[in-house]
């Protein structure tokens, strides 16, 4: 029996690092993400892989996803909820229309696939884990939706740890520093990178696979006795309590 992961937000950056990873231990994995061309795309010639393209906070999408799933490998292991979306801006910059959107995608997202995949996941003791960031573990000037969604991210996995732990599931949250993907290259000004440089006890952006490592590793059977922990994985960054730029 092979065991099977689903990874949202698939289709580049983390999930596609993430999504290569399982593969490379023999896992199949659903990749999921809402860019229909490039979930095409990553996953031509990765076998094992299954793309299902879908808007992770489509409630009505989310409920077709979670059967086609099952109809597609009849069994969920692990659920890497990692779609999100950035968005940098102070209060009274952030207009409502943009909170929703990113609350919508990074919040409500991992509450819609973790509810619908739950039934799939108790019949397995299967794994959860979402990815949060280092915003979620501190407050700054620039992140007033994108770091409450993460702070509800980190919360929401506590609460999925205390409530599906009696049913064998566990779930963590991996919180990252800054990677050069196309969702931090979008909002990382050069000062900001310049800043991270300096404030990181390694000196450095992380890569995407140096994330994917700690996912996988938490969906793993490694892990078995790790649930409602948030891992950073950042270079030291959160140890040095300098505050984000
Ligand atoms: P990325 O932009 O490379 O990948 C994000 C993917 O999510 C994209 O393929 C996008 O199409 C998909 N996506 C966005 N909205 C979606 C939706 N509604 N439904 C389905 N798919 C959707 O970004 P990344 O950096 O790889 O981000 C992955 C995760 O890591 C995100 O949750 C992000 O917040 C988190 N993170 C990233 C960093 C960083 O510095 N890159 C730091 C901390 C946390």
């Amino acid at each position: 029996m092979t065991k099977t992961a689903v990874v949202t937000g698939a289709a580049r950056g983390i999930g596609l690092a993430t999504t290569k990873l399982f593969l490379a231990e023999g896992r199949r994995v659903i990749m999921v993400d809402n860019d229909e061309a490039e979930l095409a795309k990553a996953a031509d010639g990765l076998t094992g892989a299954t793309p299902l393209p879908c808007d992770v906070s489509d409630p009505q999408g989310v409920n077709l996803l979670a059967r086609a799933v099952m109809d597609a490998v009849g069994r969920v292991d692990a659920l890497v909820n990692n779609a999100g979306l950035a968005d940098f801006g102070p209060i009274e910059q952030t207009d409502f229309e943009r909170w929703r959107a990113v609350m919508a995608t990074n919040l409500d997202g991992v509450f819609l696939m973790s509810q619908a995949l739950t039934p799939a996941l108790k019949a397995t003791k299967g794994a959860i884990v979402n990815i949060a960031s280092i915003s979620a573990l501190r407050a700054s000037t620039l992140r007033v939706a994108y770091g409450t969604s993460k702070a509800g991210v980190a919360h929401l996995t506590q609460q999925q740890a205390v409530e599906l732990g009696e049913h064998g599931i566990r779930a963590n949250c991996v919180c990252p520093g800054p990677v050069r993907t196309k969702l931090a290259m979008a909002v990382h000004t050069q000062d900001i990178i310049d800043a991270y440089h300096d404030a990181i006890p390694l000196n450095r952006y992380g890569q995407e696979t140096e994330v994917a490592e700690a996912i996988v590793w938490l969906c793993s059977d490694k892990a078995s006795f790790v649930t409602g922990q948030r891992l950073a994985v950042d270079g030291g960054f959160e140890a040095t309590g300098i505050g984000l730029p």
